[in-house]
Order: C-alpha cells, then structure tokens, then sequence
C-alpha cells in the first residue's frame, strides 16, 4: 500500500481527464446528457460558457478524473446549470 504525503489527494486516474476522454464511463456521459435534456433550456448553460468552464476546470488541481475534490460532482454535470458556482472558496467560475 503506497503512503499518501499529508494534505495531498490521493492519485489515481488522469487528473486532467473529463468523463468523455475516460474509457468505461460511456455510462456517465450518457447520464451528462440525459441529465442536460432534463433541465430546462433557461437554466442551461450556454455552449460556449460550458466549455470555458470545463477548461477552467482542467487547468484546477482540484480535478481529479472528471471530479471535483470539493464538492465530489462531475464537473461536466455540475457545469451544465446556467446558475451553478465552482465550489472552490475563491470561485472560478
Ligand atoms: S474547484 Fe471549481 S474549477 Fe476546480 S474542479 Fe472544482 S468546479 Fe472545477
């Protein structure tokens, strides 16, 4: 069993990855859009703002394969509402 350094995450996965690029979660992508087709189009986020977010989220070390380590979403989930905050105390998006 590998020791973890005090205050790290543990490793595990791609850091960096989304559900999209993670092989085996076709599953969860599929629930990112049926969860998409369930919220109402004025509570969507927008395109272009989706995809900012998420690279906002790549570039976090709070990332670890897809999932925030602040709130335990998926962040291609949790991104989807118009009105949704980065959990982060120091908000990133
Ligand atoms: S803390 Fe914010 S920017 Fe970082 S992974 Fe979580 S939602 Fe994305």
């Amino acid at each position: 069993m590998t020791e973890l350094a005090a205050g790290q995450p543990p490793k595990t996965g791609c850091r960096r990855c989304l559900l999209a690029e993670i092989a085996g979660s076709e599953d969860i992508v599929a629930a990112v859009g049926r969860a998409r087709e369930l919220i109402p189009k004025s509570d969507l986020c927008p395109d272009e703002l989706y995809k900012k977010r998420l690279s906002v989220c790549r570039e976090c070390d709070n990332l670890d394969s897809a999932t925030c380590l602040r709130c335990g979403c998926y962040v291609e989930i949790r991104a989807l509402r118009l009105g949704a905050k980065c959990p982060a105390g120091k908000k990133k998006w």
